[in-house]
């Protein structure tokens, strides 16, 4: 189970960036990276659209998310968790969040009005501690992804 969490500024920046273009609906995304034991780390948040568009929940839209599952797998890494954005409300999962995480275990990250909080569901919700790394730690790790840009309409 997953514990702790760590993403950097620039994809932080990038999910902040996401909640504030498309309100006032939710924004969604992948987060692809690799595990480390109970660590997750994050190398690049994905968008991808809200195929809902919707202000109270999203769906990944499906084209795109197995894109970015192909794109991953390519580049031997995983998705390792969501986020999305609640525009209006607090990051803390909502009763339509709560009963979607029952049925996955990665990591959700909510982006709400009042800070970035990660989350998994495990029996419960429970917090994931999140730790913005910084580019050195990650430049030595192999097969990096932080300069790798995703290819936008691979089909
Ligand atoms: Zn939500």
């Amino acid at each position: 189970m997953i514990d702790e969490i760590k993403i950097f500024h620039k994809d932080l920046t990038t999910i902040q960036s996401e909640l504030e273009a498309h309100k006032p609906y939710e924004a969604c995304g992948v987060l692809i990276g690799t595990l480390d034991g109970s660590t997750a780390i994050v190398e690049k948040a994905l968008p991808i659209t809200n195929s809902k568009r919707t202000r109270r929940s999203f769906e990944l839209d499906p084209k795109e998310h197995y894109d970015a599952w192909n794109w991953a797998e390519k580049n031997e890494k995983e998705i390792i968790g969501v986020y999305h954005t609640h525009p209006v409300s607090s990051a803390v999962p909502s009763l339509w969040d709560r009963e979607t995480m029952q049925n996955d275990p990665s990591v959700w990250l909510i982006a709400g009005a009042d800070g970035i909080r990660a989350y998994v569901w495990d029996n419960g919700l429970k917090a994931v501690k999140m730790t913005e790394c910084s580019l050195i730690s990650i430049c030595s790790r192999p097969n990096c992804l932080f300069r790798l840009t995703f290819p936008t309409g691979v089909s």
